[in-house]
């Protein structure tokens, strides 16, 4: 059993929030703009991720998702904002 951490870049408006409140600094906002015009958040470092979902809870917007999975699975490339 593992967990997989996403990120729905085109949900996300670019606040900040959960770069701010991830006590493992995983996140960081990306240069790029998604298809709304905002800078998303994106997992810099997932492999420091605990899997606390305190990002997921202060979305605003409820772009974060934490999931159980089979197996252990770092990123999910169609959804994780690239820098
Ligand atoms: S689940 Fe926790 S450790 Fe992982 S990115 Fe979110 S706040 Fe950071
Ligand atoms: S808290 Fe949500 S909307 Fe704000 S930057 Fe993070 S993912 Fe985007």
């Amino acid at each position: 059993m593992g967990y997989q951490h996403c990120i729905d870049r085109d949900r996300c408006k670019g606040c900040g929030l959960c770069v701010n409140v991830c006590p493992k600094k995983v996140l960081e906002m990306s240069k790029e703009v998604n298809t709304r015009g905002y800078f998303p958040a994106y997992q810099a470092r997932p492999e420091d991720c605990i899997y606390c979902t305190l990002c997921c809870i202060m979305c605003p917007d409820v772009a974060i998702t934490v999931i159980k999975t089979e197996q252990r699975v770092e990123t999910a490339p169609e959804t994780v904002a690239q820098k």
